[in-house]
Order: structure tokens, then sequence, then C-alpha cells
């Protein structure tokens, strides 16, 4: 028999006024790659962003084997 356990790992107590309260805490953020356009150093949070912004600005396509 499997006894399911609920962790919050995303809630801290704090006490206010000497009384304690739960309060929620953010999930730590991933790190994310950030792809930068050669053509004007604007960084994108992903590749097809990037793709996308030299697509219509700069008017280029991406080296894909196609
Ligand atoms: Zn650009």
């Amino acid at each position: 028999m499997v006894t399911r356990e609920e962790k919050k790992e995303n809630e801290k107590k704090i006490k206010v006024d000497g009384t304690e309260v739960k309060v929620k805490t953010p999930p730590p953020r991933k790190v994310r790659p950030v792809y930068y356009c050669q053509t004007c150093n604007r960084s994108f949070p992903s590749q097809l962003d990037l793709e996308e912004h030299t697509k219509i600005d700069h008017g280029k396509k991406m080296a894909t084997s196609a």
C-alpha cells in the first residue's frame, strides 16, 4: 500500500504578530538560454522567437536544411 504524501515545497511559514502564517513562495525560476540576434543584438527567450524576428525584421532565412 502506498501512502501519498504531498510535499509543499513552495510554502513557507512566517510569524506575524506571534501567529504562524503560511505564505506561498514562488518556485525557483529556471534559467533559460537566451538567443541573441547577431544583426541587432536583441535577445529572445527561444530560438523560435529569434528565427521569427530574423525572418520578419531582417527578411533573412535561418540556415536550415530544408
Ligand atoms: Zn535582429
